[in-house]
């Protein structure tokens, strides 16, 4: 019989910030509380179970000022996925000049989600 664990959860889902209280035991979940509405609960339930973030990284760059571009995964992404995602960035070398909003990477990792520049990068003269 596996261990029963309470999870202490603060919902980002809107400003409120619930504070929501998840009770497992191994992959079953026995009971939630403190949610204020079904977006919450279901944020529980996928942090819980399949937890997701935005990853924000850099970018190598060639011919520009900056060495390297600010980028992130344009949805949240399975926090599983981080570690492949950080690789493939590794090998990403990209050319001045950079637009903001440029996809760098489509479908990082297998992820669903697109890498894209959150900053501009100009050529150097
Ligand atoms: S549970 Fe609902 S009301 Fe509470 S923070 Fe999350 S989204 Fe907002």
């Amino acid at each position: 019989m596996s261990e029963i664990k309470r999870h202490k959860i603060t919902c980002i889902v809107c400003p409120l910030g619930c504070e929501i209280e998840v009770k497992t035991e191994g992959d079953k979940i026995l009971e939630i509380k403190g949610y204020k509405c079904p977006r919450g609960k279901e944020y529980a339930i996928q942090e819980i179970t399949a937890p997701k973030r935005i990853v924000m990284s850099v970018v190598n760059v060639k011919g520009s000022y900056f060495p390297t571009v600010s980028v992130k995964t344009n949805k949240p992404v399975l926090k599983k996925l981080i570690p492949q995602i950080m690789k493939e960035l590794s090998q990403v070398e990209l050319e001045a000049p950079i637009p903001i909003g440029k996809v760098v990477l489509k479908n990082v990792a297998g992820s669903g989600a697109d890498i894209v520049t959150t900053r501009p990068a100009p050529r150097s003269r």
